[in-house]
Parts: C-alpha cells; structure tokens; sequence
C-alpha cells in the first residue's frame, strides 16, 4: 500500500529506563492493567520501532496500517490508548480520532498523535478533532513512555469512578441486611418483567413470603436474632429459585417477593409449597444456644397472557397480599394463591 505520509526522518532510540521498584501489588495491577495500546502508522518502518519501544515499556501492542484498519481492530477489541499518525491512506488520524469519539461505547480512549505535522494549527486540529496528547516525530522514547503514563492515569480515575459509580448503584437497589434487592428494585423492576411478559405472551408469577409470628423471635431472642434468621431465610430463598431467571426483593421487614418468570400459578404454587417445607424442617439458627425455627405463609398471584394483558403491578401485588392474607387467617404456615 502506498503511504500518504512523507518520508520519516530518522528516529534515534533513548536507552531503556531502569524498571521501577514493583510490589506483589504492582504486580497484580500490571496484568490488569495489560490493555492493548493501538498503533495506526502506515509507514512500516515507523510502525515497528513504535511497537519495539512500547513493548520494551512494558505495553501489548495492535497494530494497524491506515485509520480504517485500525478502527476496524478497535471495533473488535476494545483498546482504552491509540497512538495515531495523522497521513494515512483510507482514514487519516483525525477521522480515526473522530470515529473513535464518536463510538465510545465501552469506556474513554486516550488518543495521542504521532505525527510530522508540527504546525499551532495542526495542533488544534487533532486536539479539536478529540485527542489527548500531541507528539511530533522524530518521537523521544522517555517522553512517549511519560506521556502514555498520563494516560494511564486518566484511565486509571475514569476506572475507579466507574467502579465507584457501580458500587453506589448496587448499594442503592441492595437491602444491606439480606443482600437481596430491595424494595425499590422491585417496585422499578416489576412493571418492566410484567410489560416483558405481556409482549412475549409469556406468564409470570408472583409469590410473597411472610415469616410466621416473626415478632415472637425478636421478644424471645432479641433483635439480632431475628436478623440472623432474616439473613438465613434470605439464603434459603435465594437457592430456591433459577439462577439468572427468577429473582427475589425485600419487600418490608419479614416479607419477601419472589418474582418467578415463565411460570404459571400451577408451578408457583408447587414451588411455593416445596419452599414452605423447607423452612419448616430445614431453616433453623442456633442462638446463645437456642434452636430458633419458623414457618412462613405465602401468597401467590399471576399474570395469564390470554386474560390479564391489563392488569398492573400494584393490582398483582394487593393480590398476592391477599392471599397471604388468607393463608395467615387460616392458620398461616401454608400457601394460598390466586384468591
Ligand atoms: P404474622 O404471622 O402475622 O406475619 O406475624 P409477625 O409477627 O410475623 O408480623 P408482624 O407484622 O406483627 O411483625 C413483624 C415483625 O418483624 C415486627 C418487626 O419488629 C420485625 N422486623 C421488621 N424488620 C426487622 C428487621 O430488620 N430485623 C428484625 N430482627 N426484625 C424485624
Ligand atoms: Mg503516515
Ligand atoms: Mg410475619
Ligand atoms: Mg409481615
């Protein structure tokens, strides 16, 4: 391929710089961190020695031949740092740098250029078209390993924003007792599974599951008791259900909403009472001694695709709460649906 850069001027090799002193810590962060740099560079010539000095810093290295080609690469695999020239043929450096910006779907890019072109003009053009960092050649090795460090860096607090920002959005639809979701999360999440199962005709289950007489634990064993057997039924429901299917929120102190999808009431009643016999004989919390065992009533509702296209979350909720209305007034301990 014929290259639309002119001729390089010759590019001297800076001795490598002494590795700094690294940790087990560093350690594991540096294979985290082993993201691929991207390279477009149609000069051959250039091309190698940039990926020689980058692997030498330490970097896995792609490379790419013109724009097109490299976007095409970053397209397939996700690469957080490019280094681009700016002539090449098919897809110059700044309408990578665009294209790049323009399709940032899986987290920031640094984009630095590498380029002949020297000019204040040049400058603002690539940084206007969305790059970072603006290195002419012939490149000095210590100051593109430099500056591919600042990019690391703003890599590296883009990461942990990131991370902050999920840990805040998990804790807000977690209830911190149980682990399960919480309220919140199901009052967002339930009309969206209900809309989903009238689209696709298909049926869908609700169960709500009440502690029997919980109120009797916290007066015989105190308050951290009682927590401990919540915590306890949490586990015991959340190996009850499809991993990945069904999912289950806290809806209020000892009630529980098991939201099973696909699953009509013959079958949610059947899982019902499997999960009834199972906290009666299995769940059981030993407490400064004591054995603490409990029951729990359900209440099941259900959407049918044939007859219920209008129903509502709340109407489905107040129903599952009525036969667990029922299943407490005839004795609790037992599992009532579609009343
Ligand atoms: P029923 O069989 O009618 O459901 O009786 P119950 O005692 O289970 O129901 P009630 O609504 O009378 O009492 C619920 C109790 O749950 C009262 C409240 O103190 C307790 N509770 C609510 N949240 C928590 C919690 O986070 N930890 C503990 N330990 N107890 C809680
Ligand atoms: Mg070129
Ligand atoms: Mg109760
Ligand atoms: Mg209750």
């Amino acid at each position: 391929m014929k290259s639309a850069e002119p001729a390089k001027k010759s590019v001297a090799l800076e001795p490598t710089p002494p590795a700094p002193g690294t940790t087990g810590q560093d350690a594991v962060r540096e294979k985290e961190d082993n993201f691929p740099v991207l390279i477009a560079e149609d000069n051959s010539v250039s091309r190698r020695l940039l990926e020689k000095n980058l692997e030498r810093a330490g970097h896995r290295v792609v490379s790419a031949s013109n724009g097109r080609e490299a976007f095409d690469l970053f397209r397939k695999q996700f690469c957080p740092m490019v280094i681009t020239d700016w002539m090449m043929p098919e897809m110059d450096g700044v309408e990578l740098c665009k294209a790049i910006r323009a399709d940032q779907s899986q987290g920031y890019v640094f984009i630095v250029f590498l380029t002949s072109k020297d000019t204040k003009e040049d400058i603002i053009t690539a940084l206007e078209a969305g790059a970072d960092d603006y290195l002419t050649k012939p490149f000095h090795r210590a100051e593109l390993i430099a500056r591919l460090k600042t990019g690391k860096r703003v890599l590296d607090l883009e990461r942990s924003l990131k991370k902050a920002n999920e840990e805040i959005r998990i804790m807000s639809i977690t209830d911190p007792l149980t682990g399960l979701f919480n309220r919140g999360y199901l009052m967002d999440r339930l009309p969206e599974e209900l809309n989903r199962a009238k689209r696709y005709n298909h049926p869908l289950s609700l169960v709500i599951c009440d502690i029997d007489r919980f109120k009797n634990v916290n007066d015989t064993y105190g308050h951290l008791a009682g927590d401990e057997v919540l915590r306890r039924l949490a586990t015991c429901l959340k190996g009850s259900v499809r991993e990945g299917i069904d999912w289950i929120a806290r809806y209020g102190g000892e009630e529980f909403f098991i939201v099973l999808c696909e699953t009509e009431l013959q079958g949610a009643m059947a899982f019902s009472e499997r999960l009834r016999r199972t906290i009666m004989t299995d769940l059981s919390v030993v407490w400064e001694g004591h054995r603490i065992s409990v029951t729990a009533s359900f209440g099941i509702t259900n959407f049918t695709p044939s007859t219920d296209q209008d129903i509502s979350t709340e109407a489905l909720i107040k129903e599952a709460d009525r036969c667990l209305y029922l299943a407490k007034e005839e004795g609790r301990n037992r599992v009532r649906g579609g009343c």
